[in-house]
C-alpha cells in the first residue's frame, strides 16, 4: 500500500483504496492517530511521540508528556484535531536522508523517533517523514500510508488514557496512552459509541461484583476466587460440558499439575514455552507447572498397549492451567493466570481424521445452541514451514473440509495459517452487541505423537503412529463465563442462573411457610434463595430483580392458607398465585429444556 500522492515511475498493476476495501478503516484510523499527534504537539509543545498504530477498535498515540492528561485536555485536543481536519491539511510524504531525519528529531528531544528510526532504517539511505501543514507544525517518522489529507477525517472520537510505557516495558520511559476511534461514516461511530456504553454496563467484572460471582485479590495475582455463587454457575458449565462429553465417547481424566521438566522437554515446552511458565525448584528438582494438557495425556496413552480397534480414544480433563501473563496485562477473567479448560486429545489413525472432527463440529454446534451462541468457524491450512509431509496435510485438509461441508456450516479458509505441526478449525462467536469472541478450537497434531514416541497395532500387526486432535469447545471455563456474563448482562437462563428462585415473605408472620417454600424447592433441585429480611415486600422485589432472579415467589396470607406462591418472574413482572407442586414442575422442565429466557415459559403456560 502506497499513498495516492506516492510516484509511479513504471508500468504497473494498481488497485485503488476506496472506503469499501477491507484495508480502508486501518488506514483511516492510523491517519487519525497522526492528527491526534499533530493537535498533542500543537497544543503541549514540547511533547514526545511514541507511537500510534491502529487498532481493532480504534487507535492510540504514547507521549511523553510534562503531567498525565485530564478530561478537560482531552476536549480540547480533540476540538483542535477538529480544526486541523476542517482546514483540510495535505499529509505530505517527503524522503529525507536518514542522518538528517535522525538530526531533526534530536534536536525537537524527539529522542524516541531517533531511536526508531535506528531501529526500523538500518542499511536505508532515507527515511521516510510526513507532514501535516508544514515542517514547523508536525513531522512523523512513519513508513505510512495515510489519507491524502485531513479533510479525509471527519467520525473520530477520543475515549480515554491511561499510563502506558515505551515499547510496553515497565522498565522503560513512562507514558500517557490516548485512545481513540474513528470510523468511516457518522453513523458507523455512533453505533460503536453506543455498543460501548453497553459493553460497559456489562462488563463481566462488574457483574461479577454485583452478584458476587468471583474475586481476586493482590496475594494471588491473576488466580480467580470462585465465590458460592460463581462456584455453582462454574459447576453447572463443567457438568453440563460432561453431560455432553461423556455420552459422546469421551473419558474424563486428572493428571498432575506440576511435573518434572523432563517432560517438558519431550514436550518442547521447556525450549519454546518455558518464560510462560510458572517453575518450581525443590530438592534439586526442576518442576514446572502444567501450561497445558496436551503432555499429561501423552503419557495416559502411551502407559498401555494400544491397538487399532481401541481407536479413537478420547480424554476429557478439566483441571487447572498456568501460564505466567505480565502483571500489567491481567484483567478480570479474561487474562488470568490460572484457568481451566475443558480440554481434550483424540487419538485417531489418519483414517478416522474426518469423522472424529465431524463428531467435534457437531459438538461444537449443540453446545453454543445451548447458550444460544452462533460461531463462525475459520480453517487455517499449511504455512510454508510445516512438519510431515505434503501428503498427510492434503489428506487431512480435505477431510476437515468435507467435515465442514457434512455438518453445514458456512466456513472461511486461511490459507497458510495453520500451526507447523497441523491444520486447524477456529470458532468465533458475535455476542449479543456484535463483539468477536474466540473460543472453541480444533487442531490436528502430527507432532507431539512423534515426540512421546506413541503407537498404536494396526490391523497389519505392525506399529503405526496415532495422530492426535486437540480440541476445546468452551475454550477457558474463565473466559466462556466472562462471554456469558457480557452476553446475556448477568440475565441468566434459568438453567444457568446461580439463584433460580428467592421467596419473599411480606411479613415476619409468614417466614414459617416462606421457609418450608424454600426447603421444598430445595429437595427438588432448585436453586433457591430466602429473603427473611424486615423490609418492605417492594424492597425485596426491586433488589431481586436487580439481581436478575428468573422467579420471585411472594408468600403471604392468602399463599400460606392455599399452599400456593405468587410467581413473579424477572422479564415477564407478575404472573399471579400458583400452586407450590405446579411451579416446581414447570420451573424443573424449563431447567431441563435449558430454555433460554425471553418471554416467561412459565408465563405462557399460566395464560394459555
Ligand atoms: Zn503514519
Ligand atoms: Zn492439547
Amino acid at each position: 500500500m502506497v499513498d495516492l500522492s506516492y510516484p509511479l515511475e513504471q508500468d504497473a498493476r494498481v488497485r485503488i483504496l476506496t472506503p469499501d476495501s477491507p484495508e480502508a478503516l486501518p488506514l483511516y484510523r492510523h491517519s487519525t492517530a497522526h492528527l491526534l499527534a499533530a493537535a498533542v504537539t500543537n497544543l503541549f509543545p514540547g511533547t514526545q511521540c511514541g507511537i500510534g498504530p491502529a487498532t481493532d477498535e480504534g487507535f492510540f498515540y504514547d507521549f511523553v508528556v510534562a503531567r498525565p492528561f485530564v478530561p478537560e485536555d482531552l476536549e480540547a485536543i480533540e476540538k483542535k484535531m477538529r480544526e486541523l481536519a476542517q482546514q483540510d491539511l495535505p499529509y505530505e510524504r517527503q524522503m529525507w536522508p536518514r542522518e538528517e531525519a535522525k538530526r531533526f528529531f534530536g534536536s525537537r528531544g524527539e529522542l524516541l523517533k531517533v531511536q526508531l528510526i535506528d531501529e526500523k532504517t538500518e542499511g536505508q539511505s532515507e527515511v521516510s517523514c510526513y507532514t501535516i501543514k508544514d515542517p514547523e507544525t508536525f513531522v512523523d517518522f512513519c513508513v505510512g500510508p495515510h489519507v491524502p489529507s485531513t479533510g479525509r477525517l471527519k467520525a473520530f472520537k477520543l475515549l480515554s488514557t491511561s499510563q502506558a510505557y515505551w515499547k510496553g516495558d515497565a522498565h522503560n520511559q513512562p507514558m500517557q496512552r490516548v485512545y481513540g476511534t474513528a470510523f468511516l461514516s457518522d453513523k458507523d461511530l455512533q453505533e460503536h459509541l453506543r455498543r460501548i456504553e453497553e459493553a460497559k454496563k456489562r462488563d463481566h467484572r462488574k457483574i461479577g461484583r454485583d452478584q458476587k460471582l468471583f474475586m481476586h485479590h493482590a496475594w494471588a495475582p491473576g488466580a480467580t476466587f470462585w465465590l458460592p455463587k460463581g462456584t455453582v454457575l462454574y459447576n453447572t458449565l463443567a457438568d453440563y460440558m460432561r453431560g455432553v462429553l461423556i455420552p459422546a465417547g469421551y473419558e474424563e481424566v486428572k493428571a498432575p499439575i506440576v511435573f518434572n521438566k523432563g517432560l517438558w522437554e519431550t514436550s518442547g515446552h521447556w525450549q519454546h514455552y518455558r518464560q510462560n511458565m510458572f517453575l518450581v525448584d525443590h530438592e534439586n528438582e526442576q518442576m514446572g507447572l502444567k501450561a497445558m494438557n496436551c503432555p499429561g495425556h501423552m503419557l495416559i496413552f502411551d502407559s498401555e498397549v494400544r491397538s487399532y480397534k481401541d481407536l479413537p480414544i478420547r480424554y476429557h480433563e478439566q483441571t487447572p492451567l498456568h501460564r505466567m501473563e505480565a502483571s500489567g496485562v491481567l484483567s478480570g477473567l479474561m487474562r488470568v493466570r490460572q484457568f481451566s479448560q475443558d480440554d481434550g486429545h483424540c487419538f485417531v489413525t489418519e483414517a478416522q481424521i474426518g469423522d472424529e472432527v465431524e463428531r467435534v463440529l457437531r459438538l461444537v454446534q449443540r453446545v453454543y445452541a445451548d447458550f444460544g451462541l452462533k460461531p463462525s468457524m475459520k480453517l487455517s491450512t499449511r504455512p510454508p514451514e510445516y512438519l510431515g509431509t505434503v501428503e498427510q496435510w492434503n489428506h487431512a485438509e480435505a477431510e476437515l473440509k468435507r467435515a465442514l461441508e457434512s455438518v453445514g456450516e458456512d466456513y472461511r479458509i486461511d490459507e497458510g495459517d495453520g500451526a507447523f505441526y497441523g491444520p486447524k478449525i477456529d470458532f468465533d462467536v458475535t455476542d449479543t452487541i456484535g463483539r468477536k469472541w474466540q473460543c472453541a478450537t480444533i487442531q490436528l497434531d502430527y507432532q507431539i505423537p512423534e515426540r512421546f514416541g506413541l503407537k498404536y497395532i494396526g490391523a497389519d500387526n505392525m506399529e503405526h503412529r496415532p495422530v492426535v486432535i486437540h480440541r476445546a469447545i468452551y475454550g477457558s471455563f474463565e473466559r466462556f463465563i466472562a462471554l456469558l456474563i457480557e452476553h446475556f448482562a448477568g440475565a441468566w437462563p434459568l438453567w444457568l442462573a446461580p439463584v433460580q428462585t428467592v421467596v419473599l415473605p411480606i411479613s415476619d408472620r409468614h417466614h414459617d411457610y416462606a421457609r418450608q417454600v424454600m426447603e421444598r424447592l430445595r429437595a427438588a433441585g432448585v436453586r433457591v434463595e430466602l429473603d427473611d429480611r424486615q423490609e418492605k415486600i417492594n424492597y425485596k422485589i426491586r433488589e431481586a430483580q436487580l439481581q436478575k432472579v428468573p422467579y420471585m415467589l411472594v408468600t403471604g396470607d392468602r399463599e400460606a392458607a392455599e399452599g400456593t406462591v405468587a410467581v413473579r418472574s424477572r422479564s415477564a413482572g407478575d404472573l399471579g398465585p400458583r400452586a407450590l407442586d405446579a411451579f416446581i414442575h414447570d420451573a424443573l422442565e424449563e431447567i431441563q429444556r435449558k430454555d433460554l429466557g425471553g418471554p416467561s415459559p412459565v408465563a405462557e403456560k399460566q395464560t394459555a
